[in-house]
């Protein structure tokens, strides 16, 4: 059994599939690693610390070679998997709804390609969750990002020269990512408000200090859907967030944008209008802006100014985390793949139940249901 560990290829990628810490333990099941050289290098982990953890280092092609599991963050281009083994399992976050071309051409490979944002929101696979402990560590980024952007400060001080107050902060999707969002913005001192369309949500928000916003008397009110996320509201209901969150939104100095619905744009949350409401110099960080925005005019991978509000919209934040987003991204991976592991067989055997919501790709089809309905 050989497990493949990729460079990541993508522009601004600078997480790696494994660390030192998995490839011992992927070595410790029997599986010889194989990483390629430098995949660690803008995780800050070198090539001599994965061959002391007992891995080999070569060349992309060496590395694929007989290999029978690949491991990426990202789906790789399929064009530079030349000489990967029909059959052979790739698992990363393949982005299955984004980079559908790149789906077709994995199953034209004879790969088994294995989303794992699709893993199924179950207790047993809470370890095996990217999306959970990307997002967890995106939501205190985001709070720092404003913080960084913003030309005053978080904590109420009184001092000599006189009382600055506290910043007021609005969460709006209060899933993982918003969670953390909270939890740092209250940490570094601010005044933080939230919202969501589950209204389980709302006591998860005051059990960290802060003051949930929710509309309430409206009809199709309940927003949680299958697997905890969230579905797409009535427009009765989304007409009622409006108005509340404009009163709410034009006393904020920071506001954060978590909201998505898997496989759909993420929803609109904050108009133009809205932003033109916001005080000069407040910012807006909207983590939602890879799947279309939740902020009229946030540009991915940049940070614009409308109104006097910055509008913060980076691209894959938790790569600017690398070592800790590493870390966290590698650990599913070798949760995901030990849960599974078979000793006869020598290699991972998977269940139905997670087997059918993760794998995309096999015998040369495309076979997941969410991608074929
Ligand atoms: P997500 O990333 O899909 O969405 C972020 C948040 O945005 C969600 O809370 C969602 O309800 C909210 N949202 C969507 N539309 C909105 C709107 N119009 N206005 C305001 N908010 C809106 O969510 P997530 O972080 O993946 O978490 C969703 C739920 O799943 C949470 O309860 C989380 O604890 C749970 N979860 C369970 C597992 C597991 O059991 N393995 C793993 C991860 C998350």
């Amino acid at each position: 059994m050989k497990i493949a560990v990729l460079k990541e290829g993508a522009a601004g990628e600078r997480r790696v599939s494994a660390t030192p810490e998995t490839v011992k333990k992927f070595v410790a099941l029997g599986a010889a690693v194989a990483v390629e050289r430098g995949a660690g290098d803008t995780a800050s982990i070198d090539d001599a610390a994965y061959e002391a953890a007992g891995a080999t280092t070569g060349a992309r092609g060496d590395v694929l070679v007989d290999a029978d599991i690949v491991l990426g963050v990202q789906g790789p281009d399929p064009a530079s998997l030349t000489g990967i083994k029909p059959g052979a399992w790739l698992a990363a976050g393949l982005n299955p709804f984004g980079a559908r071309d790149r789906v077709d051409a994995y199953a034209a490979l004879g790969i088994e390609a294995l989303a794992m944002e699709f893993m199924p929101r179950i207790t047993r696979a809470q370890s095996m969750d990217i999306l959970s402990s990307q997002s967890n560590l995106a939501g205190y980024k985001a709070v720092l990002d404003a913080a960084s952007e913003y030309g005053r400060v978080f904590p109420m001080m009184m001092t000599a020269a006189g009382t600055v107050s506290a910043a007021k902060v609005f969460v709006m999707g209060v899933g993982v990512a918003g969670l953390q969002a909270i939890a740092t913005a209250r940490r570094l001192g601010a005044q933080v408000s939230a919202t969501d369309v589950r209204s389980a949500t709302k006591e998860q928000i005051q059990s960290l200090g802060a003051k949930p916003i929710f509309v309430e008397n409206v009809a199709g009110i309940e927003g949680e859907g299958s697997g905890g996320y969230a579905t797409e509201m009535s427009d009765e209901y989304k007409a009622a967030q409006a108005e509340l969150v404009s009163a709410h939104i034009a006393k904020q100095d920071i506001v954060i944008t978590t909201a998505l619905i898997p496989g759909r744009p993420a929803p609109r949350l904050i108009s133009d209008a809205q932003i033109a409401s916001m005080r000069p110099g407040s910012v807006i960080v909207d983590l939602a802006v890879e799947a279309g925005g939740n902020v009229e005019g946030a540009v991915a991978g940049e940070v614009v100014e409308k109104h006097g509000v910055k509008i913060v919209g980076h691209r894959n934040v938790t790569s600017r985390l690398s070592s800790d987003a590493s870390a966290l991204f590698a650990r599913n991976l070798y949760n995901f793949l030990s849960a599974f592991w078979d000793k006869e067989a020598g290699k991972p055997v998977l269940d139905e139940e997670i087997g059918d919501a993760i794998r995309l790709t096999q015998g040369g089809k495309v076979v997941n249901a969410r991608l074929l309905s």
